[in-house]
């Protein structure tokens, strides 16, 4: 490679949408400073791990895709390596320790600077850090390639000010950070500029929102301003916090058209005195009834959560409480996660950690219970229409079954039989009205057919950024799925 020919990256994301968004903005930055995207099979020049410390086992990832990486790189001059998020956080100069062959580590709140930061590595030949404990620019003034034509996350706030025992996030992401309601509708109205039609605002506790610059109110008045903007078809927002649910944003949401019927809202534990271990400030009655209101306000609603099984000192009264809830709550899906220990949080070091086996029994009860009600949900709603938007990736037509796949308003995943004309059919954006005609416990399917297309503004940005390049050669790949 000479000097003169633009250098190529690729990124490679853990973990949650958070990362996923901040792993938009440094293809962004490294697009703004001169880089170019690796074709898919191709040995980049940089290869950025945006990591995550949540999941378990991530170290073990981590580590063993650098470890893949060191021949690579010994093989390719001039290569760098470069490793962010969470696990950069937490880890700092450990990771170089391990890994030597990195060249730049850099924390969460340091994204903007990592062209800088490989320009140094590169020049200085020496390995940099830098981690700041604080945000000191709210990342959503920097530079994104976003993956979707269509739709796109939009961060309206970063960290967390709960405490909640099981969670890395406070350590490693700082205080809440609000931005203001004026430049998230400023991005938005942007986004919708360039063919965006659906939006996913993104903070760890939305309902939160305003904390910072004195309003308690701005998160419901910003669902309601998001209904104003012309061409917006579908908002959603995750994650809202059970403790801070109010009424207002319950209202916001029935009444703005375009705020999409659908709530993921974490219960993690149906048993208080779990949810106290836990330093979740809500109860399960508490809970129930946000759920009552919210189907009070919009009945066709779809709700799903998040729920971690064998949390410490967990016993089977305590389980047992959260089968009730998920029974009462009528989840139209559940994330449901075994608990494991996450270094560096409270509960990583509690007494009476729940056995292995323990765990894995409740969990099994859990996920069956789950999916009997998700699937008795879905059957409910065989023989009705609805309007389809389909997706990016899991929109491509499957060639085995004639099928496409989108999303229904509520969010549930619907795959709908397409024309075999590839010009009758949708494209990842368009819309369409269907018929359900068949229940699973994860999906529904639309088998006949389209009953009307609407090409959208979407699908048009969809075609175009997917329009047939030139093929050229492929160079050997370094076989590294970009979500990890
Ligand atoms: S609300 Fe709790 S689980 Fe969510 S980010 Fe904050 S501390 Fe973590």
């Amino acid at each position: 490679m000479t000097l003169d020919q633009p250098r190529t990256y690729q990124v490679v994301t853990y973990g949650c949408q958070m990362n996923v968004h901040d792993s938009e903005r440094i293809s962004g930055l490294l697009d703004g400073a001169g880089y170019l995207p690796a074709a898919e099979h191709e040995a980049a020049d940089v290869v950025v791990f945006n990591t995550c410390a949540v999941r378990e086992n991530a170290d073990n990832r981590l580590y063993g895709n650098l470890g893949h990486l060191a021949p690579v790189k010994a093989g390719k001059p001039g290569m760098q390596i470069a490793v962010g998020g969470c696990m950069a956080q937490k880890d700092r100069d450990t990771i170089l320790r391990k890994a030597p062959w990195v060249d730049v580590v850099f924390g969460t709140h340091n994204v903007g600077s990592l062209p800088r930061l490989l320009e140094r590595a590169r020049v200085a030949e020496e390995a940099q850090i830098e981690i700041l404990e604080s945000l000191e620019r709210f990342p959503s003034t920097l530079p994104t390639r976003r993956d979707s034509a269509y739709a796109a996350w939009v961060a309206i706030s970063v960290g967390c000010n709960n405490t909640c025992t099981f969670c890395i996030v406070p350590a490693l992401r700082g205080k809440e950070t609000d931005r203001r309601p004026g430049d998230v509708l400023g991005e938005i109205e942007m986004l919708v500029a360039e063919g965006v039609q659906e939006v996913t605002l993104l903070g760890q506790n939305v309902n939160t929102y305003g904390v910072e610059f004195g309003d308690r109110t701005a998160f419901a008045k910003l669902l309601r301003a998001t209904g104003e903007i012309e061409g917006l078809r579908r908002v959603r927002f995750t994650s809202p916090h059970p403790a801070n649910f109010t009424d207002d944003v319950i209202a916001a949401m029935a009444e703005t058209p375009n705020v999409m019927p659908s709530l993921h809202m974490p219960l993690q534990s149906g048993s208080d005195a779990v949810l106290r271990a836990m330093k979740r400030s809500y109860r399960a009655r508490g809970f129930l009834g946000i759920i009552d209101k919210v189907r009070a306000a919009m009945p066709h609603a779809a709700i799903t959560t998040d729920i971690i099984v064998g949390f410490p000192g967990e016993t089977e009264e305590d389980f047992q409480a959260t089968l009730d809830v998920v029974a009462a709550a009528r989840f139209s899906a559940a994330f449901t996660f075994q608990y494991s220990i996450r270094p560096g949080t409270p509960a990583a070091t509690m007494p009476d950690q729940v056995p292995r086996a323990v765990v894995q029994e409740r969990y099994e009860r859990l996920v069956e219970l789950v999916g009997d009600i998700s699937w008795r949900e879905n059957q409910a709603l065989v023989g009705q229409r609805v309007e389809v938007m389909f997706a990016d990736g899991e929109g491509r037509k499957d060639a085995a079954t004639n099928r496409m796949s989108g999303r229904a308003r509520d969010n549930r995943l619907v795959h709908v039989a397409v024309p075999d004309d590839p010009a009758a059919r949708p494209r990842p954006g368009d819309l369409a009205e269907v018929e359900l005609t068949y229940a699973a416990p994860h999906h529904l399917n639309a088998d006949g057919g389209l009953l009307s297309l609407t090409r959208t503004r979407g699908g048009d940005a969809w075609a175009a950024r997917h329009a047939p390049a030139p093929e050229g050669p492929r160079p050997v790949g370094l076989g590294l799925p970009s979500r990890a």
